[in-house]
């Protein structure tokens, strides 16, 4: 389970084991392409679930399933029924969690989030599967804190919703950092910090030094 609030501003990208980030680009490259999109479309995350075969359900959902179901075939599921609960109370500030039930795997989230924090909560937990954590989303109990697991999922979810390649790409039309949130349905917070932490407008100025570039609005 994630912390709570933008995770991205927690993370260290340095303590990222050598050649995670190149790889994290192709991954988000390479689902788009699977997805026939391009690096400057969004990847919705359900659509990415759905390719990976993972099915995508809200903790006030999961909570009704429970309700209507799990008390006839369990009696005493008072203590299941008080950790949905928990978990589904706007003061727990509970994100998302991957698990399997069965032979499913699932993502479970949470509704009451805004459509951009979902996308991003939905994808963090999408990038600890995709790295095989052991011992964490492919568990059934709550995931244990891995800080190296945890820089990974937040630096890979990121990615795969806002690859470089498309980032770039969009800064050089001249895109503000709105149009780019808009665009990859992020938060601004999230098109902020990936266009700062990977250096873009430096670069593009650099590339742009000895010619007139285009105007970069960084609104
Ligand atoms: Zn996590």
């Amino acid at each position: 389970m994630p912390l709570p609030g933008e995770m991205f501003y927690r993370m260290k990208p340095n303590s990222l084991r050598k050649g995670f980030k190149p790889q994290a680009e192709s991954i988000s490259l390479d689902l788009r392409s699977r997805l026939n999109l391009k690096a400057t479309d969004a990847c919705p995350a359900r659509q990415v679930a759905h390719l990976l075969q993972i099915q995508v359900v809200s903790i006030q959902m999961l909570r009704k399933i429970a309700e209507q179901h799990l008390t006839i075939e369990f009696p005493n599921s008072a203590h299941l029924d008080t950790s949905l609960k928990t978990l589904e109370n706007r003061d727990t500030q509970f994100s998302a969690m991957a698990t399997i039930i069965g032979e499913h795997r699932i993502i479970i989230f949470n509704e009451l989030n805004s459509i951009a924090r979902q996308e991003s909560d939905i994808m963090h937990e999408l990038a600890h599967v995709i790295c095989e954590h052991p011992g964490n989303c492919l568990s059934q109990k709550l995931r244990k804190y891995d800080p190296q697991h945890e820089n990974e999922a937040i630096w890979l979810g990121a990615t795969i919703q806002i690859p470089e390649a498309g980032l770039f790409q969009l800064v050089r039309e001249g895109r503000t950092n709105q149009q780019i949130a808009d665009n990859y349905g992020s938060s601004l917070q999230m098109a902020t910090y990936r266009r700062n932490i990977l250096g873009i407008d430096i670069r593009i100025s650099r590339s742009n030094k000895s010619t007139t570039g285009p105007v970069i609005n960084k609104a």
